[in-house]
């Protein structure tokens, strides 16, 4: 028993980071859920193997009205939106506009009050919550990087990646001379025991880690954030590349991050205000362009 309870606080610390990581918020549960839900999966018929797919998906908002508690405000007051397979979409609007949620809808942590959002054509309600789950990386800010070895980091959800498969996420991560000039390469320590990294090349890793297992539609909220510009542009190309094999949907406030954008879809208040491209709504959208000029333009730095 000594022994036992010796054992449990010698895996104590890397428990509590794994929770740590795992537990952001109602996504944790998720992932527990998201466990118990692939064990009480039926068996697959014999013959039948499951369609895996990694090509991008479409999303689609239509009429969506939700609100978190019967009691609180409608958070989304009748939002549609279109976002065909591949290529990047920015959400940008107000803090409290709605952006996170539409996220959070897309992986199916809510379901609307009325109207439906689908993915790659299908109500996400008759999606195996397991196949959603799969199909979508999710990073925020502030990715969380486990300790133990930059590989281990990075096959974290995706344990069968090959030797090629890192490398080349790598190179559309821009970690490739990081990880060159490392005394032990990918087999570094990193996390508190391990090398220090900067907020961009945790970033980063979050990104690749979920690169790795080529999900049909990546979903970055506000990644760039907090990053210094030689980070931020670093990200951007990381962004530009992800969005040739994938879904990109970004939330973001730089400027720098949303001008490249494929569209742009401008939020406000629980609705979308305007659909476009960074040229089309300078002139088109009032508020795009106050956000733009204030905002967007205050946190650009010297870009
Ligand atoms: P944005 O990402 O555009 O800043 P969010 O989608 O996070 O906006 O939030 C929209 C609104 O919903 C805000 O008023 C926010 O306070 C509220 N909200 C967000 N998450 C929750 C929650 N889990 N429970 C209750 N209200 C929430
Ligand atoms: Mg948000």
């Amino acid at each position: 028993l000594v022994a036992f309870l010796l054992y449990l606080i010698y895996l104590m610390p890397s428990l509590r980071e794994l929770v740590n990581a795992a537990t952001q918020y109602q996504r944790g549960a998720a992932a527990v859920a998201r466990i118990s839900e692939v064990e009480s999966l039926p068996v697959e018929t014999p013959g039948e193997p499951p369609s895996v797919t990694h090509e991008p998906a479409s999303v689609t908002f239509e009429r969506v009205r939700f609100r978190y508690q019967p009691d609180l405000p409608e958070v989304h007051r009748g939002v549609s939106f279109t976002v065909p397979p591949g290529g990047m979409t920015a959400f940008v609007g107000p803090s409290g506009a709605g952006k996170t949620t539409v996220f959070s809808l897309v992986e199916r942590f809510y379901e609307p009050e009325s109207g439906r959002v689908l993915v790659d054509g299908t109500d996400v309600r008759d999606w195996p919550l397991a196949g959603l789950r799969a199909a979508i990386g999710y990073v925020e800010q502030d990715a969380p990087v486990l300790s133990g070895t930059l590989r281990e980091n990075l096959l974290f959800g995706a344990p069968a990646a090959t030797p090629l498969e890192i490398d080349d996420i790598l190179g559309v991560t821009r970690l490739s001379a990081m990880v060159a000039r490392l005394p032990d390469g990918l087999d570094t320590p990193v996390g508190h025991r391990g090398i220090k990294l900067s907020g961009g090349e945790r970033q980063r890793i979050a990104i690749a880690r979920a690169l790795l297992r080529r999900p049909r539609l990546l979903l970055l909220d506000e990644v760039t954030s907090q990053l210094d510009a030689v980070n931020e542009a670093a990200l951007r190309a990381t962004i530009a590349d992800a969005a040739t094999t994938t879904t990109v949907l970004v939330v973001a406030h730089r400027l720098s991050t949303v001008t490249m954008a494929d569209r742009i879809v401008v939020m406000d208040a629980g609705e979308v205000r305007a659909v476009g491209t960074h040229a089309d709504l300078v002139t088109g959208d009032p508020l795009y362009a106050e956000l733009a000029t204030t905002q967007l333009l205050a946190t650009a730095h010297l870009e």
